[in-house]
């Protein structure tokens, strides 16, 4: 089982100062696969930047001309909360590139399996705005890569960051060659991903949203992986699965009200697993969205790569105690999201 990792230093180059989603995430993450003599059982996959033309699969070229124009003139706040330094547009060249590396590793064969440890994050870029400190929408320009280049006409990603993945949905609204699925807390930040946002057209019932009150743990996202992003992933039959993979829905996150464990995010990643290697040769890429915890999203991480080896023995980690509020019930919920996307 080869798995692969995208790391570079540029990523640490897109300086956001005091702000949460800082170089510091994934420096600790680089020294926890250290510490745990992981990442020497990984094999490294550089990245490179991604071109122009390649941003533009998703990206108006006004949109990439303004953050390019933004860095030269040194950064600074596009909006309340995201920030750039000389460094970002470079750094975010790379993020995109990255994922983009990790999914011509993964079509290739030289992995099984790839994590693009990117940043700055990409879901909540849209084709023209930079946001909610995403500049470009990494895993949007990987998917639109592997269609134009691998020609792949069924291509899944599956969003797990607390957050809606809202650039996401709307860059693939219309394409029913895109299964969007997104887990994550509503009513939040951005504020789409209700339960009647669908797709459109001909890609109707190809946006899948499944927004979980706030307080949901291991129990509830597993219920909704089982009962709504299986079902729906094996009826779609996807040759590529890409994963915005978010760690903020950590119980230990500040960000969120959210009480999943490293167990939890361990558990999550298995079923995705299984379900790339049930459906499309084991073709499985992620790149990093969110995770503001820096124990709690190293630990979550190790904890991904572990369950992409084939091991099951979970190390979780201490942090705080479970379950500090009482989890909401949710099977009304999910029967109502199941109805909706006539899943059986
Ligand atoms: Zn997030």
């Amino acid at each position: 089982m080869k798995v692969g990792f995208v790391y570079h230093p540029i990523y640490l180059k897109h300086d956001t100062g005091q702000h949460v989603e800082n170089a510091g995430r994934l420096e600790a993450i680089i020294a926890h696969l250290e510490q745990t003599r992981l990442k020497e059982q990984l094999t490294a996959i550089e990245p490179r930047a991604a071109s122009i033309e390649e941003l533009s699969l998703v990206h108006h070229k006004q949109h990439i001309s303004q953050i390019q124009e933004a860095a030269q003139k040194g950064g600074g706040w596009l909006d309340a909360d995201t920030v750039m330094s000389p460094d970002s547009y470079e750094a975010a060249l790379y993020a995109a590139g990255g994922t983009m590396s990790a999914t011509e590793a993964v079509m290739n064969g030289e992995v099984n399996s790839a994590f693009a440890l990117v940043r700055p994050p990409g879901h909540h870029a849209t084709p023209t705005r930079a946001m909610g400190f995403c500049l470009f929408n990494n895993a949007a320009i990987a998917a639109e890569y592997a269609r134009s280049k691998y020609k792949l006409e069924h291509i899944l990603i599956i969003d797990f960051d607390v957050h809606h993945g809202n650039g996401t949905q709307e860059t693939f609204y219309d394409n029913p060659q895109v299964l969007y699925i997104s887990t994550h807390e509503y009513p939040f930040y951005p504020g789409s991903g209700s339960i009647d946002e669908t797709g459109s057209g001909a890609a109707r019932g190809t946006t899948v949203n499944i927004p979980l009150p706030g307080g949901c743990g291991d129990a509830e996202y597993l219920q909704a992986f089982e009962q709504i992003v299986a079902p729906a992933t094996r009826r779609f039959a996807p040759q590529l699965i890409l994963v915005s993979a978010g760690y903020d829905a950590h119980r230990d996150d500040e960000l969120a009200m959210m009480q999943v464990s490293v167990t939890g995010f361990a558990q999550m990643v298995k079923i995705i697993k299984g379900l790339a290697d049930e459906l499309c040769n084991g073709r499985l890429v992620l790149s990093l969205e969110g995770g503001y915890n820096l124990n709690a999203l190293a630990a979550s991480i190790k904890a991904t790569f572990d369950i992409l080896l084939g091991r099951s023995n979970i190390e979780d980690h201490p942090g705080q105690p479970p379950q500090r509020l009482k989890p909401p019930g949710i099977a009304p919920l999910i029967e109502e999201i199941r109805g909706i996307h006539a899943l059986s």
